[in-house]
């Protein structure tokens, strides 16, 4: 079944279009389903998860971080991850420069972007987002390679558009800059219910998890933080 799901969203997105498979609670077993089947690109949203899943699976796949990141957490994250694609402060972006600098490695992020404007989610507000690429692009051992947003929860995919716009909107801002140390070459945005209109709106990198792997259990469940 995550076989045939994944072949058919693959052959559904146009190219150019990356996938990433959003794997939170989803069984090893399943995981590797969609490995063998040709998914490339696996998102983790909990460093543990992720440690579990890797040793298991190992580098025949980019692994990206795609929730939220703890400041402490950074020295694990650099090891693990290929991309972390929810930097939304200069804090946090100097732990993970700094913990790069100790594994003498250079790592790909992506400034998460509050789309939505709502003061409880995680990213940085639109309005702030350029100074915190201009810092975070000053940073040596970090590439900053383009933005990530999520858009409400729950929702009509429709009800996602204009939090995709506002994204899409900085990123060609952004990129019109050519800001030194900045390559804005990926906009991820749209998850299951929303990734076509995200694509609509200029993703070329989509995070799906449950139309590729079916329903979640319950949310965090054996995930553990
Ligand atoms: C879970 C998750 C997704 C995928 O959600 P689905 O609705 O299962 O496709 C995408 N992005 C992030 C950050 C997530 O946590």
């Amino acid at each position: 079944m995550v076989r045939d799901n994944l072949l058919e969203i693959l052959k559904e997105l146009p190219p150019g279009v990356e996938l990433v498979g959003a794997a939170k609670t989803v069984p090893l077993e399943r995981l590797l389903e969609a490995v063998d089947a040709g998914l490339k690109i696996v998102g983790h949203n909990y460093v543990q998860e992720a440690e579990r899943a890797l040793a298991r699976i190992g580098r025949r796949v980019a692994w990206h971080m795609i929730g939220h990141l703890q400041t402490n957490k950074a020295g694990k994250a650099v090891r693990l991850f290929d991309m972390v694609q929810t930097v939304d402060s200069l804090k946090l972006g100097t732990a993970l420069d700094r913990a790069c600098r100790t594994e003498g490695k250079t790592l790909a992020i992506l400034v998460e972007i509050n789309s939505g404007e709502e003061t409880q989610k995680a990213g940085v507000m639109p309005d702030e987002a350029m100074d915190l690429i201009r810092g975070l692009s000053r940073l040596e051992h970090l590439r900053v390679m383009g933005l990530m947003t999520m858009g409400p929860l729950g929702e009509r995919p429709e009800a996602s558009r204009p939090y995709f716009r506002t994204a899409a909107a900085l990123f060609r801002e952004c990129r019109a800059l050519g800001l030194p140390g900045v390559a804005m070459r990926y906009l991820s945005m749209g998850m299951s219910d929303s990734y076509r209109v995200a694509i609509e709106e200029g993703a070329n990198m989509v995070r799906v998890g449950t139309r590729i792997f079916g329903a979640r259990t319950a949310p965090g469940e054996g995930a553990g933080p």
